[in-house]
């Protein structure tokens, strides 16, 4: 049976104006943004607790949301989350940024680190206040297609397989799942051997007690590989992952978990216990569309005019950037956008769209224009650039970049090597 005599057999469960797949960062922004508009939203998760890498991946960091010289650069939903994850447990938020923007520059910059699970928590607060139906254990299996539309998701969970129908579908899965089986172009990632766990040991209780400060718990060899963004130092011998086969998955997940035992081996015996898991695997580039652009270093301190807001290099100071609205679809699909790491960048383009910051941003954003496009009956591409940019205003985003903020020297040098 295929996925078209399915589709017959199955009734629509519940109808939704936007089904939006995987409750990542990205998702939730969408699925809330969407919701406060007045739209019937459906948001999908197939693990249990929203969040995506940044909760479940155990990633729990605010990357800079500044330009390295005081001047905040990412608002809007990012920023008020960041706050929020502040509100409950851990609060590092910089005393330079504790009220805001500082008055004199500084090099310090606007980070947070919050509680990994309570911040889950918070966001399905955020998600519920805002009229969204989440589903937990609820995994978003294909997309329903009438030619390049897409008209719902069959999904799949311990109901079995069901159909949800939808106006607009917004796939924040991180992997475009959907958009990929839609038939939709993309290109694959390439993925580091990098696993982070949280691991408690002798030392790091001691430190708790003598500071009175949990969030100085954790510690020790909590990693399988360890290799950072750029790949430095990535075994010859490992593979890069695309992560987009289960056996690739499996091979990841496995070696990375004997690798994580063997640190744990290196302890005196009951001196190091692991305490939490990354409960996805840490994937940085799966799979991202092709849009109708690529957002890529080489448009560093560039201004577009479908820009939907501005973000900055959160390795780097001064480098800033636009997000074209473009990065988020491919026109030949009327109703499906994405958000988050599947958006449209190339090289280091890609991981400035993919951290949290950024991906709340494109999340939100993706929320805005659906919202738009349904109230104007119009396709994903056709939405009024200026009415989206308005409405993000509104919502406190920062579109465009001050061009006082554009350094002199605009030479642009990546990890050590000079790009532009
Ligand atoms: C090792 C590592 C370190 C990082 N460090 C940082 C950092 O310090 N700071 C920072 O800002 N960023 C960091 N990042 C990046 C950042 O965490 C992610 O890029 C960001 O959280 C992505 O958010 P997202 O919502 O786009 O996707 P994801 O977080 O991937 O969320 C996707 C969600 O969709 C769900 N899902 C997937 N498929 C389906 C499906 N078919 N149906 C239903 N649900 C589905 C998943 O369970 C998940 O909840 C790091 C990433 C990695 C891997």
């Amino acid at each position: 049976m295929d996925f078209y005599d399915l589709r017959m057999r199955l009734n629509v469960k519940k109808r939704y104006d936007v089904v939006v797949a995987g409750g990542g960062v990205a998702g939730v922004a969408a699925a809330v943004t969407a919701a406060q508009q007045g739209h019937s939203v459906l948001l999908t998760e197939k693990s249990n607790i929203l969040g995506g890498l940044g909760t479940l991946g155990l990633v729990n960091f605010f990357v800079p949301m500044c330009n390295g010289d005081g001047k905040q650069i990412i608002f809007g939903l990012a920023e008020k989350w960041l706050r929020l994850s502040a509100e409950v447990g851990y609060d590092t938020i910089p005393d330079e940024w504790r009220s805001g923007q500082p008055a004199q520059p500084t090099a310090v910059r606007y980070t947070q680190t919050y509680s990994t699970y309570i911040f889950a928590l918070q966001l399905l607060e955020e998600a519920e206040k805002a009229g969204v139906d989440v589903l937990y254990d609820c995994t978003a299996v294909m997309p329903v297609m009438e030619g390049t539309r897409c008209e719902g998701i069959i999904t799949d969970s311990k109901s079995g397989l069901e159909l949800y129908s939808c106006k607009y579908l917004i796939d924040t899965t991180g992997d475009a799942d959907l958009l990929r089986r839609s038939g939709m172009p993309t290109v694959a990632g390439e993925n580091f051997y990098s696993y982070f766990a949280k691991m408690i040991t002798l030392d790091g209780a001691k430190r708790v007690c003598e500071s009175g400060d949990l969030s100085k718990l954790y510690g020790g060899k909590a990693y399988g590989g360890n290799v950072n963004l750029f790949g430095d130092h990535q075994p010859g011998n490992v593979p890069r992952w695309s992560g987009l086969t289960v056996e690739e998955v499996n091979d990841y997940l496995k070696m990375n978990q004997k690798e994580l035992l063997k640190n744990v081996r290196s302890y005196p015996k009951g001196q190091a216990e692991i305490a939490q898991f990354p409960l996805m695997p840490n994937f940085r580039t799966t799979c991202r569309i092709r849009g109708e652009y690529s957002l890529g270093v080489e448009d560093c301190y560039r201004h577009f005019e479908d820009s939907i807001g501005a973000i900055n290099d959160f390795e780097h100071r001064f480098h800033l950037f636009e997000v074209p609205y473009r990065a988020l679809y491919n026109s030949r699909y009327p109703n499906m956008i994405t958000a988050g790491r599947s958006a449209d960048g190339h090289g280091y383009g890609w991981d400035l769209l993919r951290v949290i910051p950024a991906a709340i941003l494109t999340g939100q954003a993706a929320g805005q224009a659906t919202a738009l496009a349904l109230s104007a009956g119009t396709e994903i591409k056709n939405v009024d650039i200026r009415a989206l940019q308005n409405g993000l205003e509104k919502q406190n985003v920062m579109i465009h970049f001050p061009d006082e903020y554009v350094p002199k020297n605009k030479s642009v040098v990546i990890h050590g090597k000079k790009l532009l």
